[in-house]
C-alpha cells in the first residue's frame, strides 16, 4: 500500500486520527514504536465532544458495551467530606449536547479503536516502528524508523505524546515543562469498596496541595482512582510504581471514607504530569502534530484525549478540502485548533489552582460551589463551549 498519510504513534490520537482519514479515503501507515498495543491501566472521561466524532466513526455500538454512563459529577470539601456540588450528567449531556459523557477503560478505548484500524484494508499499522528522522522534500515526506526502514507520503503526522520526536525536529522548541503535580493512578475491583464508591458517579474530592478522582470503568467491575498531589521535583522514570505509605501523608487531614479507600489500595503507577504553553503554530511543509505532541495539557478538565479526537476530525476534513495543497490545509487544520486546545490547557492549568486551594480562598471557593447546588444547572452552562462543541460542525 502506497499511504498518502504517514502517522507517527498509535495512542487513541494516532489511531483514532487514521480512522477519521479513512472516512474522508486516504490511505495511512501507522508507525508505532513500542512492541505491542499498550495504553495505561486507568480509565479517561470522554465529553460529548468527543463521543460525537467517535460516533461518526461507527464506534457507538462498541462504546455503548465497553463504557459507563455517569449519572453526575460529584465535588466535594476533602477535609470535611460534605458534597460541595454537582454536575448532573444523564439525561442532561444528551439533551444538551446530542451525546452522553461516558467513562472508560483507557486498555477498551484502545483497544476498540485498534481493531477497527486492523480490519481496515485502506490502513496498515506497524509496531516496533519508532520515527527517528524526516525529510520534507518537494511534494512529499520520507521517514526514516530507528530499524533504518525508510518510507514515504504526501504529509507526515506527529502523534508522538508528549515526547515527541516529530516535535522536536518541527518546532525544536525543547522538552515539556513538570507542572510540579504528580498523578498516582489504580485500579481496585467495585465490589471491595465501601457503599458510597460504588455509585455511577464521578467524583472529585478537592484537598489542599492534592486531590482526588474515582469513577467506575470495566462494565463497572472496577473503580479508577486517580490521587494527584504536589511535589517540587518530579519522581524518576515514567509510569513507575509508587508505594501507599508514600502517597498518605499528603490526605492525612481527609474525611475518613476518602482515608479508608485510599488505605485499601496496594501499589500505585505514578505519573509526573508535564504540559507546554499552547503553540501557535503546529506544522511545516507536510508535517504536522496532533493530540499531545500538539497541545500537552494537565488532565484537570479530563479533555487530553478527547482534543486529540477532536484533532483528527479536523485534519482530516482539512485535508479532504485541500487535497492539492497539503501545506494550506495543515495550515487551516491548526488555525482552527490552536484557540481552542489552548483555551482548554489554560483551563486546565486554573483548575490546578482552584483544585488545591486552603485557608480562606478555600472557603470562598466552597461557597460558590455551594451556591451552585441552587442551580446545577448553571455549572453545565459554563462549559457549554467545551462539551457543546461539535468539531463535525466546523468542517
Ligand atoms: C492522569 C491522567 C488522566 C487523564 N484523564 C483524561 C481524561 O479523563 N480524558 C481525556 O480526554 N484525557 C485524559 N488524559 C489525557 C490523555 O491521556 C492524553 O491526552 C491522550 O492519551 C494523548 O493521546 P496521544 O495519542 O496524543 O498520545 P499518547 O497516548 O502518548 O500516544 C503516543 C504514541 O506514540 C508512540 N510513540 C512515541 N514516540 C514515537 C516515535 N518516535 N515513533 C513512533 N511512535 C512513537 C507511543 O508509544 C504512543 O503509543 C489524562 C492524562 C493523565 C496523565
Amino acid at each position: 500500500m502506497k499511504p498518502d498519510v504517514i502517522i507517527a504513534g498509535a495512542g487513541i490520537g494516532g489511531l483514532a486520527c487514521a480512522l477519521c482519514l479513512e472516512k474522508q479515503g486516504f490511505t495511512t501507515l501507522i508507525l508505532e514504536k513500542s512492541h505491542v498495543p499498550a495504553e495505561a491501566g486507568a480509565g479517561i472521561q470522554l465529553g460529548p465532544n468527543a463521543f460525537h466524532i467517535l460516533k461518526h466513526l461507527g464506534l457507538e455500538q462498541e462504546l455503548a458495551q465497553q463504557a459507563q454512563f455517569p449519572e453526575k459529577i460529584v465535588m466535594y470539601d476533602a477535609n470535611s467530606g460534605t458534597a460541595l456540588a454537582h454536575m448532573p450528567l444523564i439525561p442532561h449531556m444528551q439533551r444538551r449536547h446530542n451525546a452522553p459523557y461516558a467513562v472508560i477503560h483507557r486498555a477498551d478505548l484502545h483497544k476498540i479503536l485498534r481493531l477497527r484500524v486492523e480490519n481496515s484494508h485502506r490502513i496498515e499499522l506497524k509496531y516496533s516502528s519508532a520515527l527517528a528522522t524526516f525529510n520534507d522534500e518537494s511534494g512529499s515526506v520520507v521517514v526514516k524508523t530507528v530499524g533504518g526502514e525508510e518510507f514515504r507520503a504526501r504529509v507526515l503526522v506527529g502523534a508522538d505524546g508528549l515526547w515527541s520526536t516529530v516535535r522536536e525536529q518541527v518546532l525544536g522548541d525543547g522538552p515539556p515543562q513538570y507542572t510540579g503535580q504528580v498523578a498516582w493512578r489504580t485500579v481496585v475491583r467495585r465490589d471491595s469498596v465501601a457503599e458510597m464508591f460504588k455509585a455511577q458517579q464521578t467524583c472529585l474530592w478537592l484537598g489542599q496541595r492534592a486531590h482526588l478522582v474515582h469513577y467506575p470503568i470495566s462494565r463497572g467491575q472496577l473503580l479508577n482512582i486517580v490521587a494527584i498531589v504536589e511535589m517540587p521535583t518530579p519522581p524518576h522514570g515514567w509510569s513507575t510504581i509508587g508505594q501507599a505509605y508514600e502517597l498518605l501523608p499528603w490526605f492525612k487531614n481527609w474525611a475518613q471514607p476518602a482515608c479508608d479507600l485510599l488505605q485499601q489500595v496496594k501499589e500505585w503507577r505514578i505519573w509526573a504530569l508535564y504540559d507546554r504553553n499552547p503553540a501557535s503554530v503546529w506544522s511545516s511543509g507536510h508535517v504536522t502534530l496532533l493530540g499531545d505532541a500538539a497541545h500537552p495539557m494537565l488532565p484537570f478538565l479530563a479533555q487530553g484525549g478527547a482534543m486529540a479526537i477532536e484533532d483528527a476530525w479536523v485534519l482530516a476534513a482539512h485535508l479532504k478540502k485541500n487535497l492539492s495543497n497539503p501545506e494550506t490545509a495543515l495550515r487551516a487544520y491548526e488555525t482552527l485548533r490552536t484557540p481552542r486546545t489552548g483555551r482548554v490547557s489554560e483551563t486546565a492549568r486554573s483548575n490546578a489552582t482552584m483544585f488545591h486551594l486552603s485557608g480562606h480562598q478555600r472557603l470562598m471557593r466552597n461557597i460558590a460551589l455551594k451556591a451552585s447546588r441552587a442551580a446545577p444547572g448553571m455549572l453545565l452552562k459554563k462549559y457549554d463551549w467545551l462539551y457543546g462543541y461539535n468539531a463535525l460542525d466546523d468542517c
